[in-house]
């Protein structure tokens, strides 16, 4: 699963089309209505934790806003933007059914376009990307299959989402689940790969009474660490996943946030440059001092249950 160093990279490959005019999009998503995009400029791209945002605006009414161009019409077939431009009246009685944007809105309906106001952020549509287990971003290349499928067919993976944008260059995104949002509802002090991000607030969330692998991966407290960092800083940190973080000191819970950030940001700076990620627990079989290391699934009662690795002498139970 795509954890917050993916994002981050994702969000790296995007960014690089900010300023770019929609020319066509396609996809197997249901989701959204990806022809409702054609004509809109990405103008911002954000990542949250697991989530990628986009926000789109339309590039007709952005270049008539600039000085000396003619004034724009308040109704144009050629601006999709436009299509749902409001009246006053018509406003506040849209901005007073509810909340605009954040989780609600996301689950309703498809995209719709020029649901923005009068305000430059209003008038911004944005797209929320969740990658699931194995979700990605690419530029200019689609992804190829690398073995055949059980019928014995080579079948390249179908993208969710391609924006074409001028000069033949696009963007495909694979495997991800995406909703129209209002903007980005995320707080920078959960994010582990924010400078923001609020350490006392992470250490008095390690230091509840439950197992420290159920609070790792709780998304409101470590956004963007997932199952990979959980069980590596684990290791890391000698700190056995079913202990209990209100028994374990605060030194321990501070080398722990302490090898949350670095594996983070050391497995993003691996990822910039092309490089892979050499596990020390995730998956082995063996510990890097040689010890056989166990498995098993932890979670939340009636939560999701995990795959885990530990290694019981270096890691040892805290009673
Ligand atoms: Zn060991």
């Amino acid at each position: 699963m795509p954890e917050g160093p993916s994002v981050k990279m994702f969000h790296s490959v995007t960014c690089l089309f900010v300023g770019g005019v929609v020319q066509k999009a396609t996809g197997s998503t249901r989701q959204i209505c990806p022809e409702q995009l054609v004509g809109l400029k990405l103008q911002q791209c954000q990542a949250h934790g697991k989530k990628l945002y986009l926000g789109f605006t339309s590039a007709y009414r952005q270049e008539c806003k600039d000085p000396g161009m003619v004034t724009v019409p308040t109704q144009s077939v050629s601006d999709p933007a436009s299509v749902l431009i409001l009246d006053d009246s018509r406003k506040q009685q849209v901005m007073d059914a509810g909340p605009q944007g954040g989780e609600q809105e996301e689950a309703r309906g498809s995209f719709l376009l020029g649901q923005g106001l009068s305000t430059p952020q209003r008038e911004r549509k944005w797209l929320q990307f969740h990658f699931g287990m194995f979700g990605s971003v690419r530029a200019n290349e689609f992804s190829r299959a690398n073995r055949a499928n059980k019928r014995g067919n080579w079948q390249d993976p179908s993208p969710r989402l391609v924006l074409y944008f001028p000069g033949g260059q696009f963007l495909v995104f694979y495997n991800c689940r995406i909703y129209r949002c209002g903007s980005p509802a995320s707080s920078h002090t959960s994010d582990i790969l924010c400078p923001e991000f609020n350490r006392n607030l992470a250490l008095q969330a390690l230091q509840l009474a439950q197992p420290i692998c159920y609070t790792l991966l709780n998304q409101h407290l470590f956004s963007g660490l997932g199952n990979i960092i959980k069980n590596e800083v684990l290791y890391l940190s000698a700190i056995h996943p079913m202990s209990l973080g209100c028994l374990l000191s605060v030194e321990k819970l501070q080398t722990l946030l302490d090898q949350v950030i670095q594996f983070s940001y050391g497995w993003l700076d691996n990822k910039l440059k092309g490089k892979g990620l050499k596990y020390h627990i995730y998956q082995q079989t063996q510990c890097p001092k040689g010890h056989a290391v166990e498995r098993a699934e932890f979670g939340p009662p009636h939560g999701l249950q995990r795959a885990t690795w530990w290694c019981p002498v270096c890691q040892p139970a805290v009673q």
